[in-house]
């Protein structure tokens, strides 16, 4: 059972729009999102409930759309020649200019790209003419939706509309496969094995186990980005010298000595959303850190960020790399 055109049509609008669509693919739901729009995808998580933000599965319609994204190697080549379209993540290092939002890709220098084995969600980004970001359409913590009935009672009115086409052919998420380092690795196992991957690459293919007996779960597996720049959380001043990562209004902002922080240099300052939106702030969070994170700063200061909603992703990202410079203590 695949929609007609009438349901796809609506879903590029929907998308285009910014909005969030229930994607049947052959391994589980998705929940889709336009992946260039930083707000679309703040949506996702937000609709999701993650308290982290997890880098997203990047969904193409070819190989070709896929390598605009990644810089496919020998190996990325062989397997998605072997397996695509299929249940086959690939993880690649993202091209200069890449345009996937940085939310979408957690701020990584790493992208995890897979074209679908569905022709429903093969016509949706190919009209849609991005590609789309798509984690499983259920809520953090939940089991996957494995049917449209799934995502519907998961999500409600968050999710504009479910493609629906049916149980999924799969019912297991896709194989995540590391082809960023030296060595490739399966980050998270699935219908793709390790087997057949040593096969078609014609060298080991391990499991990253990490300590322990099971699988560790891809969350714990991920270098997270942080910046050079030490990160200072809750800042209710600046001290000379810091950059400011602000939210909301900065009129009574001041630095510590003399002078308001709305003077700063335009390299020094950024406001992740003046109107204090949770949204846009989850948006801009990952390409304003980097922005700030210069060698002139001592460290980069940030105001208070609310701890609900997106704000709790937020706060998480921020803490990690607050106390990797050993700010945490302030927060
Ligand atoms: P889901 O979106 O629920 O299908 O899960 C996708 C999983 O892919 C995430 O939990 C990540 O651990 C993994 N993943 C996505 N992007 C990357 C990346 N750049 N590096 C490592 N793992 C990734
Ligand atoms: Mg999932």
């Amino acid at each position: 059972m695949v929609p007609n055109m009438a349901g796809i049509e609506e879903a590029v609008r929907i998308l285009k729009d910014g909005g969030l669509v229930g994607l049947p693919t052959e391994t589980v739901y998705g929940l889709a999102a336009n992946a260039l729009d930083g707000g679309a995808v703040a949506k996702i998580f937000a609709a999701k409930g993650r308290p982290q933000f997890n880098p997203l599965i990047i969904h193409c319609h070819n190989f070709d759309q896929a390598a605009e994204l990644v810089e496919m190697n020998a190996d990325a080549r062989a397997a998605a020649e072997a397996f695509w379209p299929g249940p086959l993540t690939l993880i690649l290092p993202r091209k200069a200019g890449c345009p996937v939002s940085d939310l979408a890709g957690a701020g990584l220098s790493t992208l995890a790209v897979r074209v679908p084995k569905h022709e429903a969600a093969l016509a949706v980004i190919k009209a849609a003419g991005v590609p789309l970001a798509a984690p499983s359409a259920n809520k953090s913590g939940s089991l996957s939706a494995t049917t449209p009935q799934h995502v519907a009672e998961a999500f409600g009115d968050e999710v504009e509309l479910v493609l629906a086409a049916g149980a999924c052919a799969v019912g297991l998420e896709s194989t995540v496969l590391d082809l960023s380092g030296d060595a490739p690795v399966i980050l998270r196992p699935g219908a793709v094995t390790a087997e057949e991957l040593s096969e078609v690459l014609g060298r080991a293919v391990v499991y990253d186990h990490g300590d322990h007996d099971a699988p560790k779960s891809p969350g714990q597996t991920l270098k997270h980005y942080a910046p050079a720049v030490p990160v200072r959380i809750n800042a209710i001043d600046l001290l000379p010298g810091e950059a400011l990562l602000a939210f909301g209004p900065i009129k009574f902002m001041g630095i510590r000595g003399g002078g308001a922080a709305k003077d700063l240099p335009e390299d020094s300052l950024r406001n992740l959303s003046e109107a204090g939106d949770l949204h846009e702030a989850a948006a801009n969070l990952f390409s304003m850190m980097r922005a700030l994170d210069r060698p002139e700063h001592k460290a980069i200061a940030v105001m208070n960020i609310p701890k609900t909603g997106l704000g709790i992703a937020i706060n998480d990202r921020l803490r990690r790399a607050a106390r990797a410079s050993g700010f945490d203590r302030l927060d």
